[in-house]
């Protein structure tokens, strides 16, 4: 099955009353228009009418998000007419260490399933409800870690910039990776922020980045949940890398970090039901949007909440697979550093 991008609720934050992509999207979806309505009520992301707003930062974001809205109209491009022949192997080895050289810390390839893409449009008016047929083969993911001490401010305005220079960072290494792959010859359009045709988080799953975890979104070995990422698909042939299982999902099972931080409690304390004949926990989108539009940043709680963004020791992510022991000490070492969880009060001296 795959997820339409109507129903998320970046898409459904933007349909306004009284317009027909109001009315057809809660005709077909009655269920979800008072709550909606009663969202779209509240101040919103970065607005003046939100506690948080502050004219000097607010509007360093504000900015950010204008400028990545105007990067991502070049996310699709004309095809060099010219095919330069490529040894696979090289191209794949040279594609990766583009992508680290312009900012990437973590790269993988898969190869594309129906299931990654959404099924319509949603985000932009002017392409709701077009069906998605871009199917390229290979998906070329990247992750940029974001600095831990930014992200451990959240729910305060220094996480939210930190998220949206990621968004930058991996908006242009998409844009830098297509450009030069339709230089030698072949398709590539960038999945970048506000502007995917994919679920990124399940693509960089299958790419070998990480696993998806409680809070829904993609855990890496190294740097957790701190991590804003990127898709290129493309039909150039490329070599793709393996699924990786670290024991994430047992970790989970006893941790619980991000469910207990979580100010909504939209995110599953229970265990994982099934999703798409995959096993996966729920999160509540409606409660976690309810605190963005409330707070006016993106909050990130549950990001700086998770062990794994906090630099776990690598050697002791090796030896708790199937090991509950070893998750159990890692959760006391957390507990006696950070109480409840990571939180850095201070305001960088620039900000
Ligand atoms: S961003 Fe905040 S409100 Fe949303 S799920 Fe995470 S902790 Fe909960
Ligand atoms: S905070 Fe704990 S339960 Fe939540 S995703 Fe991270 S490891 Fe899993």
């Amino acid at each position: 099955m795959r997820f339409d991008e109507r129903d998320i609720m970046f898409a459904r934050i933007n349909y306004k009353p009284n317009t027909e992509i109001y009315k057809d999207y809660y005709t077909k979806n009655p269920e979800k228009k008072d709550i909606d309505d009663f969202l779209r009520s509240l101040p919103g992301f970065m607005v003046k009418e939100a506690f948080s707003f502050d004219p000097l930062n607010s509007g360093l974001i504000n900015g950010t998000y204008n400028f990545l809205n105007d990067l991502k109209q070049n996310s699709k491009g004309e095809v060099s007419k010219e095919k330069y022949p490529v040894d696979k192997e090289i191209i794949t080895d040279r594609v990766k260490s583009i992508a680290k050289y312009y900012g990437a810390d973590l790269v993988g390839i898969t190869e594309m399933k129906d299931e990654f893409y959404y099924s319509h449009r949603g985000r932009k008016q002017k392409n709701y409800g077009k069906k998605i047929t871009n199917k390229d083969k290979y998906g070329i993911v990247f992750a940029v870690e974001l600095e831990k001490e930014m992200i451990n401010r959240a729910p305060r305005l220094g996480q939210s910039l930190e998220t949206s220079k990621g968004y930058v960072k991996a908006g242009i290494i998409g844009m830098i990776l297509s450009y030069y792959i339709r230089e030698l010859g072949s398709n590539a359009r960038n999945h970048m922020d506000g502007n995917y045709l994919l679920m990124a988080p399940f693509t960089a799953e299958a790419a070998g980045l990480g696993e998806i975890g409680r809070m829904g979104i993609l855990i890496t070995k190294k740097y957790g949940p701190r991590v804003r990422l990127g898709v290129v698909t493309t039909d150039l042939e490329l070599n793709t890398n393996k699924k990786v299982s670290f024991g994430l999902k047992e970790f989970c099972k006893i941790c619980n970090k991000c469910a207990e931080n979580c100010p909504s409690k939209a995110i599953d304390q229970g265990e994982p039901g099934l999703l798409n004949k995959t096993k996966r926990w729920k999160t509540e989108v409606e409660k976690c949007f309810k605190v963005w539009q409330m707070s006016g940043t993106d909050c990130g709680i549950c990001i700086s909440s998770c062990p794994f963004s906090q630099n776990l020791d690598l050697s002791k992510i090796e030896r708790m697979k199937d090991n509950p022991e070893v998750i159990k000490e890692v959760l006391r070492e957390y507990n006696k550093k950070y109480k409840k969880r990571p939180y850095n009060e201070s305001i960088d001296e620039w900000m």
